[in-house]
């Protein structure tokens, strides 16, 4: 069965070059050029990732990316025009997992499609449009310590709770995690988990780490495991 791309873009001249990009790598790709029509696409059909452009006619991307979050762990690529660290950081922060500046190249976009698609296969805690985490669902694992990685199947618990990660959440915490009460810099975190990011994207790791510390609080909210060390970068304790 081929993969699905589900493209929302209001410009038909930037979603044909994308759509053929797409389809020349064997993708199955349907395009919507508002968020309302694709929208209701994703509801009714399931898709393997969302590319959506922030500047849409209707509404915005981000508010239409809060909208699928709500019911949709899907990997996501924001496209827009706006090249403002602000923008890749509200993108992050709500749940996309890479972001595109126009212009671009749309091989360039169709590599990033298949790199996050590859990270999500591995990840056998978030397949692919589950819906989002649930402290219910989450399947139980027994661990003796506050963590237990699993590298090969991409999962780690905390307190005997697996975790719902995105692709860069879970490189951050393993990272942290292989070696215990090491500061990391935010340089070594991200050379380690964005090495495809070509400029400066500092603010990343910080939005991951939050992004972190309020899945390990809505599990424990009695301690915080991952430590700030102001200036210098991150670390995570030994428990
Ligand atoms: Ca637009």
């Amino acid at each position: 069965m081929k993969t699905t791309v589900l493209l929302i873009e209001d410009e038909a001249a930037i979603a044909d070059n994308v759509l053929y990009a797409l389809r020349s790598e064997n993708f199955e790709a349907q395009w919507f050029n508002v968020g309302a029509a694709g929208l209701e696409y994703l509801q009714q059909n399931p898709v393997d990732l969302v590319i959506l452009d922030v500047g849409l006619p209707d509404i915005n991307g981000f508010e239409l990316c809060k909208q699928i979050r709500q019911y949709s762990n899907v990997p996501l690529i924001f496209l827009t025009a706006r090249d403002s660290e602000i923008d890749r950081v509200v993108g992050l922060e709500i749940g996309a997992d890479d972001y595109v500046v126009k212009p671009f190249s749309p091989r360039e976009l169709v590599a990033r499609v298949k790199v996050i698609l590859r990270r999500q296969q591995m990840d056998t805690q978030a397949p692919i449009g589950s819906p989002t985490s649930t402290n219910n669902a989450a399947p139980s694992c027994a661990a003796s310590s506050a963590f237990n990685v699993d590298i090969d199947k991409r999962k780690i618990c905390y307190r005997n709770q697996a975790l719902q990660l995105t692709a860069y959440q879970f490189g951050v915490l393993s990272l942290l995690l292989s070696q215990p009460e090491r500061v990391f810099s935010r340089e070594q975190l991200m050379d380690a988990v964005w090495p495809d990011h070509q400029e400066s994207f500092d603010r990343a790791v910080d939005t991951t780490i939050k992004q972190l510390r309020a899945k390990l609080k809505a599990i424990d909210d009695t301690e915080q495991p991952l430590v700030t060390h102001r200036g210098i970068g991150y670390s995570i304790d030994n428990c």
